[in-house]
């Protein structure tokens, strides 16, 4: 028996609306939440590890402006629009400040009018683009972003879906190459070190034909070390312990420091700059 299901959506779940489900989002259909619940079952702290992902990405953006006095932003593999996104984080620092996002899923393409409705200081757009193909995003970026001054590229669980095949040290290479001293790298990725149990979510995965693959900490430190990115302090850590003080200052909303630990979130997180 087929199933009822709307034509555009196709029978295999989307890494970018499994995500916007384990998020609590609505943009996700029938096989999307069957995988997502495959994913719960194997590893129940899934919401939580996409919760905590996306808020170290919050945590890196306010660090980078506030900081570190970046302005501009580069982010491949956006995902669907989920409050904050990027530009709303870096505009709540500097309404000036400028946003050009990437993602290679048309079902973000749709909804990309809510990545563009930043401040009229400042700028955002959207490509849909394959990081594997990574002159083309930075050509696109090159109108709206100035390469002459810092960007912070944001490859936030990201690089998870990008096989050794497709040569991800080369695709973050030819990015970080384009960016002016004192830029930077923002990445989180998923990992099996921090908890085993996250294997099991890989064939589920791998059944929907996404490409899932997880890197140890030494993996990630050199997507850093390799383009000669000093890190940030602390380093590479779990998303939950990349500078949890880094709070929005208006929602004020905090959980009792330590009550996430690194086994629940999966995922490494480091940011770095470039001398
Ligand atoms: N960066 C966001 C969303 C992560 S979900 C966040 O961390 O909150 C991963 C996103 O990467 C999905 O939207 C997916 O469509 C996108 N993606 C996966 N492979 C990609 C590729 N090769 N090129 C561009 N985007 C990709």
């Amino acid at each position: 028996m087929s199933h009822q299901m709307p034509e555009t959506t196709g029978a295999k779940a989307h890494s970018a609306r499994m995500y916007d489900y384990f998020l609590g989002g609505k943009t996700n259909y029938g096989p999307d939440r069957e995988a997502a619940a495959q994913s719960v079952a194997a590893f129940p702290n899934t919401l939580t590890a996409a919760r905590e992902n996306r808020e170290f990405m919050h945590r890196a953006v306010r660090y980078l402006a506030r900081e570190q006095g970046i302005r501009q932003f580069l982010d491949i593999g956006t995902g669907i629009p989920s409050a904050p996104n990027l530009h709303q984080v870096a505009q709540q620092e500097d309404p000036a400040c400028r946003v050009v996002y990437a993602d290679n899923d048309p079902i973000v393409l749709t909804y990309a009018r809510a990545l563009m409705s930043g401040t009229p200081e400042g700028a955002t757009d959207y490509i849909e683009a394959d990081a594997r193909d990574p002159k083309r995003i930075l050509d696109h970026a090159n109108g709206t972003l100035d390469f002459d001054q810092p960007v912070a590229l944001s490859l936030v669980a990201l690089l998870h879906f990008i096989a050794d095949e497709d040569d991800p040290q080369g695709i973050v290479r030819t990015l970080v190459d384009r960016l002016a001293p004192g830029s930077a790298l923002i990445v989180s990725h998923g990992t099996d070190e921090l908890d085993v149990s996250l294997r099991k979510v890989l064939e589920i995965y791998r059944a929907q034909g996404i490409t899932l693959r997880f890197r140890d900490r030494e993996g990630v430190r050199e997507f850093f070390s390799a383009n000669g990115f000093s890190l940030v302090e602390p380093g590479i850590v779990a998303t939950c312990d990349w500078h949890p003080e880094l709070v929005d200052r208006q929602d004020g909303i905090r959980r009792p420091a330590g009550s996430i630990t690194p086994e629940e979130v999966g995922c490494w997180a480091a940011v770095g700059l470039k001398p």
